[in-house]
Parts: structure tokens; sequence; C-alpha cells
């Protein structure tokens, strides 16, 4: 029986793109090759590499912006030292929100480039919360934040007004919400929380902000030999980029972003509204900056954990446990889990309340 995945990454991709990855597997269109096999100068894959690229252009509402997309290797965390590789001048400065995990990894990395200011953490509070109040210094070359806190279930609702390039780790909620994109000057993501299977990364930067920082940039890590190349300056992740496309179809299909955010909405409300009214179970994350992508929550006694979580695994439930540094619960809700999984966990939180 197909589970009902709550996994935080890689995880649940839409059944049909699942579906259609199979049959490319076997049969990539008609070809008489699969797509593990065939060549990424060949016109068929050139052409899932071209869609892909414009689809999340269009998808974002930034087409005619300015913007190119890549789909590189290494995950997020090559981001990581890509973005100030690529736009910390020498001796310049970089600033950065510190947010959990992820946010902290990231400034870990630009250190190797230069001065790295941390505009504020909320560490000291187990970064429950997603700090409000901060300056950012005019004479950055960038601001860096994360949109979505995988690990700790919070979430940016609002984005500061910036002078400098807006660069953001969209890997966990892409997709998922209305933003005003154009405000980002470089977007990344990893392919396995929202878009598609681990090993392609989604980068969408805005060419403008290239080419300044006075560095010799390795061509690998080069983001404008990725984009002169268009995204085949070497052999791409063929096959998560082709999984990515149908995903990204199936997203349009759907309705496109605004459908998704009305969808992630309502089942965001359905747990965390039971979360809230189950005396057996508390949040973890400032209800404010409460994530719509990964609820993090706790059982108040942890006498009850072995029956939750007996009853969980019972209901056809995978993934549910939340990450170390945590404890408890962490659901994620990405955009192909379907209301019905929610109302699933719902049920049985409602079902050990009763017997309790
Ligand atoms: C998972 C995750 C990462 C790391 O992604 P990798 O592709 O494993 O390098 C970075 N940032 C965020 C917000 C994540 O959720």
């Amino acid at each position: 029986m197909k589970k009902h995945n709550y996994s935080a990454g890689p995880c649940i991709l839409p059944q049909e793109v699942f579906e259609k990855s199979a049959q490319a597997i076997l049969d990539f269109n008609n070809s008489g090759l699969s797509i593990l096999e065939i060549s990424h100068r060949s016109k068929d894959f050139v052409a899932v590499m071209d869609e892909a690229r414009a689809l999340v252009l269009e998808l974002l509402g930034l087409e005619g912006k300015g913007y190119e997309v890549l789909f590189l290797g290494g995950g997020a965390s090559m981001q990581f030292l890509m973005a100030p590789y690529n736009l910390m001048k020498v001796n310049g400065k970089a600033a950065y929100l510190d947010t959990g995990t992820w946010a902290s990894g990231a400034i870990k990395e630009a250190k190797h480039f230069g001065e790295t200011v941390v505009v504020a953490s909320s560490k000291s509070e187990n970064y429950n919360h997603i700090p409000k109040s901060y300056i950012i210094p005019a004479d950055a070359d960038y601001f860096h934040c994360t949109s979505n806190n995988t690990i700790f279930g919070t979430q940016m609702k609002s984005f500061p007004e910036v002078n400098v390039p807006l660069v953001c780790d969209m890997s966990s909620d892409i997709f998922s919400r209305v933003l005003d994109f154009s405000k980002f000057d470089l977007i990344y993501a990893g392919a396995q929380k929202n878009m598609g299977p681990a090993g392609a990364t989604l980068v969408v930067v805005k060419t403008e902000i290239l080419g300044k920082t006075g560095r010799t940039i390795p061509s690998i890590l080069d983001y404008q030999q990725h984009v002169s190349k268009e995204s085949m300056y070497n052999t791409p992740p063929v096959f998560p980029v082709y999984a990515s496309l149908l995903t990204l179809q199936w997203l349009k299909k759907l309705g496109g972003i605004s459908a998704i955010e009305k969808i992630n909405e309502t089942k965001a409300n359905l747990l965390y509204t039971e979360i809230d009214r189950n005396p057996l179970f508390k949040g973890t994350a400032a209800k404010e900056d409460r994530s719509n992508m990964n609820a993090t929550f706790l059982l108040n006694d942890k006498v009850h954990q072995e029956k939750f979580d007996a009853m969980w695994k019972a209901a056809g439930i995978s993934g549910l446990a939340g990450h170390r540094s945590v404890g408890g619960y962490r659901a994620s809700m990405y955009n192909a889990m379907p209301i019905e999984s929610v109302q699933v966990l719902v049920d049985v939180m409602q079902q050990l309340e009763s017997k309790i």
C-alpha cells in the first residue's frame, strides 16, 4: 500500500510523476532509449531542459525580467558557496539572517570568501521563530535569507525591503506560495523538497548581478559559465531534471502557484488547528512564523509516544519523526501531499486523545 509520506526530503512527489518517470526509464518518448541512457545533447533532452527552464520562469512570473534558470548538481549545499563566490566582492561583505541549521550552513561557507555579517539570529531559542528587526548594512554585497526552515518549522511570511541583491534559499518552499519573486536576485533550491528527486538544484539568477566581484571563479562554480551554456556546461543531472519537469507540468496543469498555495494553506490549517486543539500536543514554532510546509510539534507527555508512534505507523504514515535537533514530530506537507493524507494524521491524533 502507498504510504502517506511526511518525509522532509527527499519527499513525496505527484503519483503521475512517478508513473511517467517510470515509463521514461523504460522508453523515453518512444525513442527506443531509456531516459537513463540518452545523451544530454540529444534533441529530446535539450527540449526537456529548455522546457523546464522556461516553465520555472513562467510559474514564478519572471519571464522577460532578466532572469536565467540553471539546473546544477551539488545540492543546495553547493549554493552555500557558489552564491558568495559569485556575489561577494574581493574584500567585500555579505549579510545573512540566521534562522536555522541550513542558514548557518550557508553562513559558514560565506566566511571562506569575506566578511560575513549575521544581522540577526534565533539560535539561542533553538530557532523557534524568525527574527524580525535587524539592520542590513548598506554596503553589503548581498543579503541572504532562508525562506523556509525545514528542520525547525518556521517560514518567512515577509521579506525585508533591501537595497542590495536579495539571495534566498527556497529549498523547502519554492513553488508553494505566491511571492513577488522579482524582488529576489538569486533564488536556489535543492529539487528534492518540492520539485523533484534529489540530484538537481534549481538556480534562478538575475544576470545583471553577476560578474562584479573581481574574483576569478573556477568555471564549474561560475554562474556565468553555466548561463552561457544554457545549463549544459557539463552533463546535467538528466533524470532529476526530467522528473522536475514533470512536476512543474503537473503544477501548471493544477493552476500554478496560486492554486497550490490555497491547497497548502488548507492542509496546514487542518493540521495546526488539531495541534492547537488537542491537549496532548503542542507546536514548537512561534505561531506567526509557522511553516505551511513543515509543521513541527511535540507530545506534551512523552509517555504517549510509543502508543502514538504505533498508531500513525499502523495508519500507513511514514516519515513523521522530527529532526534530531528538535525532537518530537515533523509533518512535511509539500505540494504533492494530498489533503486526505493530512486528514489521516489528524484522525490518528484524535484517536489517541480518545484512548487516553
Ligand atoms: C535540505 C535543505 C538544504 C540542503 O540541501 P542539499 O540539497 O541536501 O544540499 C538547504 N537548505 C534548505 C532550506 C533545505 O531544506
